[in-house]
Order: C-alpha cells, then sequence, then structure tokens
C-alpha cells in the first residue's frame, strides 16, 4: 500500500539555532516531497520549533534529553546556547557524544529509510549502519569552508610558518587564498587533546563512511569549490541550498523593527548581528557602540543582553539612545533576520559569518563587513572577501570561541562606511545583487539545487523499495 511506500526520515541536528534552522528547512523540503520526518531534539528547542513546523501532520517532534549532570555540567543543560564558556562547550559536546544510546533506541522502534546526522554527531552513522540505515551528514556550512577546513587538517600548513600571523596559502585548495594559523580553530591544529579535536577528525573520516553529504549551498555560488570537494576530495555530496528560500513567507510576524525600516531610504540602514552564539564582552559592546555612533550610518544592531529596568548598562555609552534616536534601533535578543536582510532600507550587514547569516544576506543582495569569530566563520569570510568580492573585512585575525578578536571603533566606522558608501559599494552591491538571481534561479524547477534534491531522492527510493522487498 501507499502507506508502506512512505518514505521516513529522522532529523538530528545539533543543539543550535544555527543547526536546528536549516534543518527544519530541509525536514520540510522532505515532507513537501511527501517524507514522513521525525526531528529528533530537547525541550529547550521544542516551542521554537513547534511554531515553525505549524501542525504539519507530516511533520514530528521526538525529544532527546543531554546527559549535561554526566560530563559535570549543571543538569537541565541541553542546547549550545545555555553554554557560557569554551570549556563548559567543549563538556557540552562531551554530554551529546553520550548520546548513542538513546539514538539506537529510536532508531531500533522507527526503522527510518535514512537518519539526517549533524556532522557534529559522527558517531552517529556507525548506531544507523546497525540496522542497516544509511546517513546523509549535515555539516551547516557551504563547500568552501568544508575544503578549507579539509586543507588545513589534512596538510596542517600552519606548522609550516613561524609566527600565528604569518600568510600561508591554503594547499590542495582551487583559488590562492591566504590564511594565517590565528585563524584556524583549535580543533583543526592536532596540537591538543580535547574533545573537538577528536571530534573534528572523526568528522573528516565519517564522510566516507555515510551515504553522502547534504550541503546547504548552491552551485552557482561556488562552483570550483564543489567540484573541489566531489570530485578532487572524492566525498559524495549534494547542494540543496539555500534551504531557507523554499519556505520563506511562513511565521512572518510584523516585528516592530519592520516598521521602522519601512521610513528609510533604500540601502541606508546597516544591520548589525552576530549570530545566536557569539558573547561580546562589556568593552567590545561599547567598541561597536561607538564605531556606529562615528561612521554616521543608520543601524539597526542586535544585542544578545536584556533590559534589566533601573540597572545602569556598562556596554551603553553614556546618551548612547538619546542620541541614536531615530537614526539607530537597538533589537534586544531575537531578531527577524531575513526579514530585516531583505527589507529594501538594509544596504549592508555587519555578520560574524555563520553560514546560515552569510548566505542569507547573500540572497538578500547585501554586501558585507565581515566579523568572524569563531568555528568556520574565518574561512567563509574568505570566500565572501576575495572570491565572492562581496564583502569588506573589519580585521578580526584571531580564532577565539564565543568572545572573538577584539576590534577597534575605528575598524569598525572604516569597514561599516566602505560597505555603504561609494564606488567599491556599489560595485559589490550589483554583483552580491546577481547571485542573489542565481539563489533564486537554483531552487526553481530545473535548478541546481532542485536537480540535486531530486537525484537524492531518487537515490533514496531505490534503496528503500530493494530493502524493502528484501523485507517481504
Ligand atoms: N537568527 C535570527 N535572529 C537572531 C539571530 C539569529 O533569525 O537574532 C538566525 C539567522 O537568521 C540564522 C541563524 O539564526 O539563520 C544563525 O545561524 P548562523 O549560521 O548565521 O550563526 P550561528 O548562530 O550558528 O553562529
Amino acid at each position: 500500500s501507499q502507506a508502506h511506500h512512505q518514505l521516513h526520515v529522522i532529523f538530528f541536528p545539533f543543539m543550535a539555532q544555527g543547526h536546528l534552522i536549516p534543518s527544519i528547512d530541509m525536514a520540510k523540503l522532505f515532507a513537501s516531497k511527501g517524507s514522513k520526518v521525525t526531528i529528533l531534539t530537547t525541550s529547550y528547542f521544542t516551542p521554537f520549533l513547534s511554531k515553525k513546523i505549524e501542525n504539519s501532520a507530516q511533520i514530528d517532534i521526538f525529544n532527546i534529553r543531554v546527559p549535561a549532570a554526566e560530563v559535570g555540567l549543571p543538569e537541565g543543560i541541553d542546547s549550545a546556547h545555555a553554554v557560557g564558556t569554551p570549556e563548559m562547550m567543549e563538556k557540552f559536546f562531551k554530554a551529546c557524544g553520550k548520546l548513542g544510546p538513546q539514538l539506537d533506541q529510536i532508531l531500533e522502534r522507527h526503522r527510518p529509510v535514512c537518519l539526517v546526522a549533524d556532522m557534529f554527531f559522527p558517531w552517529a552513522t556507525d548506531v544507523a549502519a546497525k540496522f542497516g540505515i544509511p546517513t546523509l551528514l549535515f555539516p551547516g556550512t557551504c563547500y568552501f569552508a568544508l575544503c578549507g577546513s579539509r586543507s588545513v587538517f589534512l596538510h596542517e600548513p600552519h606548522k609550516k610558518v613561524s609566527s600565528d600571523l604569518e600568510p600561508f596559502i591554503l594547499p590542495n585548495f582551487p583559488d590562492q587564498v591566504e590564511f594565517t594559523a590565528s585563524r584556524v580553530p583549535h580543533f583543526m591544529r592536532h596540537d591538543d587533546s580535547t574533545e573537538l579535536t577528536k571530534l573534528f577528525k572523526a568528522m573528516t573520516e565519517v564522510e566516507f563512511k555515510s551515504y553522502g553529504v547534504l550541503v546547504n549551498s548552491f552551485y552557482e555560488l561556488e562552483p570550483a569549490y564543489a567540484d573541489h570537494y566531489r570530485k578532487v576530495l572524492g566525498r559524495k555530496a549534494w547542494n540543496i541550498g539555500p534551504l531557507f528560500l523554499y519556505n520563506k513567507g511562513s511565521n512572518s510576524d510584523e516585528h516592530e523593527c519592520l516598521k521602522w525600516l519601512d521610513s528609510k531610504k533604500p540601502n541606508s540602514v546597516v544591520y548589525v548581528s552576530f549570530g545566536s552564539m557569539a558573547n561580546f564582552d562589556d568593552e567590545q559592546l561599547k567598541e561597536i557602540a561607538t564605531g556606529l555612533e562615528a561612521s554616521g550610518q543608520q543601524f539597526v544592531w542586535v544585542v544578545k543582553k536584556e533590559k534589566k529596568e533601573g540597572v545602569k548598562e556598562e556596554w551603553l555609552p553614556e546618551g548612547f539612545e538619546e542620541r541614536i534616536k531615530g537614526k539607530g534601533l537597538i533589537i534586544r535578543g531575537w531578531a527577524p533576520q531575513v526579514p530585516i536582510l531583505e527589507h529594501e532600507a538594509v544596504g549592508g550587514f555587519v555578520t560574524h559569518c555563520g553560514w546560515n547569516s552569510t548566505q542569507e544576506s547573500v540572497c538578500a543582495g547585501v554586501p558585507m563587513v565581515t566579523w568572524p569569530i569563531a568555528a568556520e566563520q574565518f574561512f567563509n569570510e574568505k570566500l565572501v572577501t576575495q572570491i565572492l568580492r562581496v564583502g569588506v573585512e573589519v580585521g578580526a585575525k584571531k580564532w577565539k570561541r564565543l568572545v572573538g578578536d577584539f576590534v577597534k571603533r575605528d575598524a569598525i566606522d572604516r569597514a561599516v562606511s566602505r560597505v555603504m558608501e561609494g564606488e567599491e559599494a556599489e560595485e559589490m552591491r550589483s554583483r552580491v545583487k546577481r547571485l542573489a538571481e542565481m539563489a533564486r534561479s537554483a531552487v526553481k524547477e530545473g535548478g541546481s539545487s532542485v536537480l540535486d534534491l531530486n537525484a537524492l531522492f531518487d537515490d533514496l527510493k531505490s534503496a528503500h523499495y530493494s530493502s524493502y522487498e528484501n523485507l517481504h
């Protein structure tokens, strides 16, 4: 019967917004192709997730529990956002590594046709293999960063220079791209025995064991890197992004900042936000405030700090909020990022280069000021500034998880002005607008991402039917 042949796919994203958001888009996409989908997540994300899936009959949520106390974290910590320090982050990854038994039970009970597991859970491939279930890996980043991190990890160019800031060229890489040891994440350095170093090693190995890799990017954005990853590095991969473009228009609550933007001229506001993880200290926040004010540009700035009535906020310069009235808007907490970037008043984006933010900016046709902090963000910066030439660097040079490299007000002022005004800004804007059009074509009937997705589904169906026939 039909029901027998409905594909059931289980998604197992890492517990952070930057991984969950594209996974929800992917789950909806799979559901739109007739699959039944289950998303595994923790209670921290359940309300957010329920809202996003809007009672879809084809999508279920299944709660898992991170064994935080077993690794010495406070009981109940079940998201990367609840983690305040790099040390806690190590422990959080360690706790995630203990989710195997829960996954085992779920897979045994549900026997999905495949598991889409976050690349941060490389061990999940072995768990699924026990039941003959193929695993698709979701790395949450672009081909460029995948190739870049493999280049560094496999060839260790950072060990052949005499200082952390001495440039080297990324080896076995399609373009001549300069990088420095200071930008290399510590877990790619082979020189420590942290949880993440072991994890990263496992991540580079599991690419060969799994069924393949799902990349949230589109071919036309980075053709040399899509080809390099598949043909030279020999990984099996499908580019099926930009995922968020498949699901636009849903959940669009009118946020007050969108009304504020309505009153502004096209390309006259810079949007400043550093994703869901970054955690700048007061000194850096104050420097950003001063730099933005000095630039003279209008801005929307997302600050992940709650306002406490009657308490003086150290990071806010004296009289700042008064002075910027009408000109700048501070959003506390969660901002509707995609609608903001797509608003015609927004002409630039100061970003930490998280892959989702970067791709959202490209799709909205908005040039960037790149301010990478951690993870693979320094690679994404190079893609934006050197390969695509749709952004300028603010000048952050050091990989530093959660807190970033300190950037001074003058550098902020200069980079913001460069991206908002003048000929260079216009050139970047027209280049990024062409990329935005290519992104839209990629997810249309006959587009590169749609073709890759169809090919993946054909593969999955034939794998499913052959195992179905074996069973009966
Ligand atoms: N985001 C948002 N509002 C916020 C902060 C983040 O909508 O206030 C979304 C953003 O649009 C993106 C995701 O959260 O889709 C962040 O992912 P990214 O890869 O850019 O960075 P991360 O948070 O993983 O560092």
